[in-house]
Parts: structure tokens; C-alpha cells; sequence
């Protein structure tokens, strides 16, 4: 199935000169929603997996179906000062100033294997800081897996040391 025309772009989106990509069309509709679940689940493969984090917010969305289908734990990687217990963070660049993200500390155990997910990759620094946050607590990033790449953004430069699997590229 090609996704591409549930995706639809936004001009000037949150800031002016941005086209924004906006998966909500594909969220709405029942047979592309399940079917881009299941595409995901297939970038995965069969290898193990204890751990999928959804990256906030909208890893939030595809990450726990993947989890319940792969028989993995949920877990989330969230904007700082949202996580009510004692957190580790990373701190990013963003295109004015730094972004933090957090995980819980007893999130993801030593020597567990991790699929991180959100739905874009653009620069690819949300998700650099999310590998060295699973890094960090002494997890393995096996696969990042992204709805959409944004290529002309070169994030996959960010997550060259990992195994990178898309969906869709513009
Ligand atoms: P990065 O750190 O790779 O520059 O940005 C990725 C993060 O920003 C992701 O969490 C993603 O949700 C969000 N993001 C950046 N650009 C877009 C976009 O065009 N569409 C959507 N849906 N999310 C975006």
C-alpha cells in the first residue's frame, strides 16, 4: 500500500518557511491505520525485542501497537519535567536553543534489546538523544523505526550507528 497520500503537508507549520508533514489524514482512516501498523511491525522482522519507546508525542501512537505485537514492553521518552519518577536526561540541539528529553530510570534493565519509534525523522537529533538515553541505562538500540523520513534533512546521519527503518521518504 502507498501511504504517501494520507500524508499531508502543512505550510508555515509551527513556524513560518516549515511544511509541515501531517500523518493525522492516515490516522483517521480505519484500513490505512491498521495497515501502516502492520508495515511498521514488518520493518521489525523477527529478531527480539524487550522494549519499544515511543518517542513524544506522537511515537506515543504506532509504539504501543508495535510492543503488543512483538510481546515487548512499552516505554516512553518524554519532554522534560512530564515523567513523575526519577528520570535521566539528554539534552539536544534544536534550530533555536536545546531541547531535553527524559526516560524513567528503571525504564529499560542492562543488556535489553530496544526498538525506538516516532513517527518522524527529520534533523534526526530527537532521536540520536533518545539512543543515548537507552545507551545510558545500558540498553541496546536494535532498530529506530520511523513512519516518515524527511531526507533532505539528513537525520539519518544522526542514527548512522543504528539500523534505520522507514515507512515513506520525501
Ligand atoms: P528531529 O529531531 O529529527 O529534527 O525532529 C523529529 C521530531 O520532531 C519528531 O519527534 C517528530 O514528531 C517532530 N517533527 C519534525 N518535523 C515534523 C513533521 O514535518 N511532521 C511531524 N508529524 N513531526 C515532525
Amino acid at each position: 500500500m502507498d501511504f504517501t497520500h494520507y500524508i499531508r503537508d502543512i505550510e508555515d507549520f509551527p513556524t513560518p518557511g516549515v511544511v509541515f508533514k501531517d500523518i493525522t489524514p492516515l490516522l483517521k482512516d480505519p484500513s490505512a491505520f491498521q495497515k501502516a501498523a502492520d508495515a511498521l511491525l514488518a520493518l521489525v522482522g523477527n529478531t527480539k525485542i524487550d522494549k519499544v519507546i515511543g518517542v513524544d508525542s506522537r511515537g506515543f501512537i504506532f509504539a504501543p501497537m508495535l510492543a503488543e505485537k512483538l510481546g515487548a514492553g512499552f516505554v516512553t521518552v518524554r519532554k522534560s519535567g512530564k515523567l513523575p519518577y526519577k528520570t535521566i536526561s539528554q539534552s539536544y540541539d534544536l534550530e533555536y536553543g536545546t531541547g531535553t528529553l527524559e526516560i524513567h530510570s528503571d525504564a529499560i534493565e542492562k543488556g535489553e534489546r530496544v526498538l525506538v519509534h516516532d513517527d518522524v525523522l527529520a534533523t534526526g537529533g530527537t532521536a540520536q538523544a533518545v539512543c543515548k538515553l537507552v545507551e545510558k541505562l545500558g540498553g541496546e538500540v536494535v532498530q529506530c523505526n520511523f513512519l516518515i523520513e524527511l531526507t533532505f534533512l539528513n537525520g539519518a546521519e544522526k542514527v548512522k550507528g543504528y539500523q534505520k527503518e522507514v515507512l515513506l521518504q520525501f
